[in-house]
């Protein structure tokens, strides 16, 4: 049965605006509200206010200041504003807002655990977003070495009575995730790979079925397919999910939110999630030329039990009347599945270069 969500969701340079998107947990819907502003403990970056200065909310708290990071990281040239910072380096650049949760790596959007903020007189990344966020996208193979890289799980988002989301004209996320999964698997077949799917047909699933048969299959690699809903008709773009970290809010709480101290079977893999979903929002927008939404954390129940690497894909708005146009026509289906297919091969290769390092390693 769809969980709806209502959340509410912060654009710079946009006021708040609610919307609704398909959520994978039963046991997660919230109705959320309270107009708290996203960054209560900060002020909003796009806001009027200048960044907060010393003394913070964060003051405290162990931080990586951000030039250390940027030496650290291999940066070799770095710009801050009063409101901004940029890095960069031979492959990376890095960009973001004091005071914000986001930041921009290659000009794809990551949102980080906690603000960028003055901990102990600077400037600085909170130490769960240098570990668990930063490092694993720019040193992915330092994370993956024991890992697998030969079998694909796909979960096609809902199925049977189980529509998902509806766009105007009629068009089923049951059914563009299925048409999208089904290319996928195409791809990635003829790449080598050997892929399942948790539904080949218009089938209902329970969600603890999906990463059930993915644990049965060995999964290496973890993918679910979703297409978004709004309220809100313009709301449009990409986002892509991976578990949020045991302890730390989810990307649309506010950062006064009690997060869940728990973890998960999924958390085992926290480090891979983030590569993999950085590899998967890269190369979707690439192919897809949509807004990036960015790659988020939640607690969705087919990430929390997931077996393997994990994330969950939102390809776009059915709500939305152009990206809905462009979900209906098969030739916008085949270039998010050939770019999905690109990002699961992309992680998959970091996988045998960090399990070549090791092997290397070990020789010497
Ligand atoms: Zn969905």
């Amino acid at each position: 049965m769809l969980s709806l969500l209502l959340v509410k969701h912060w654009n710079p340079g946009n006021p708040p605006l609610f919307y609704f998107f398909c959520m994978q947990s039963r046991f997660h819907a919230f109705l959320t509200l309270c107009a708290f502003c996203l960054f209560p403990a900060t002020g909003c970056a796009s806001g009027g206010r200048p960044p907060p200065r010393d003394p913070g909310p964060h003051a405290s708290e162990p931080g990586t200041p951000l030039r250390t990071f940027a030496r650290s990281f291999g940066f070799s040239r770095m710009n801050e504003t009063e409101r901004t910072f940029e890095m960069r380096g031979q492959v990376f650049t890095l960009r973001g807002e004091k005071g914000g949760r986001r930041v921009w790596v290659n000009d794809v959007m990551i949102w980080l655990n906690r603000p960028v903020a003055v901990r102990q007189g600077h400037w600085s990344f909170a130490e769960v977003d240098v570990e668990k966020t930063l490092r694993p996208i720019l040193h992915p193979t330092r994370f993956l070495g024991g890992a697998g890289h030969q079998v694909v799980v796909l979960d096609p988002g809902h199925g049977g009575k189980d529509s998902g989301a509806v766009s105007a004209a009629g068009l089923t996320e049951k059914a563009v995730c299925l048409d999208i999964s089904l290319r996928v698997r195409r791809h990635l077949s003829a790449a080598g790979y050997t892929v399942y799917l948790t539904r080949h047909q218009d089938q209902f699933l329970t969600l603890d079925e999906r990463p059930r048969r993915a644990g049965a299959w060995n999964a290496d690699v973890f993918v679910s397919i979703h297409a978004n809903s709004s309220t809100n008709t313009s709301a449009s773009g990409i986002e892509t999910f991976v578990l949020a970290l045991p302890g730390e809010v989810s990307t649309n709480h506010s950062t006064q939110a009690q997060p869940s101290q728990l973890a998960h079977p999924g958390n085992a893999f926290d480090e891979a999630n983030m590569a993999l979903g950085f590899a998967l929002q890269r190369s979707m927008l690439a192919a897809a030329g949509a807004e990036d939404r960015g790659v988020r954390r939640a607690r969705f129940s087919v990430l929390r039990d997931a077996p393997a690497p994990a994330a969950l894909v939102e390809v776009g708005f059915l709500s939305h009347p152009a990206e809905a146009a462009q979900l209906a026509a098969a030739a916008h289906r085949e270039r998010l599945a050939q770019s999905i297919a690109q990002g699961i091969d992309l992680y998959l290769r970091e996988v045998r270069r960090a399990a070549l390092h090791a092997a290397e390693a070990s020789q010497r």
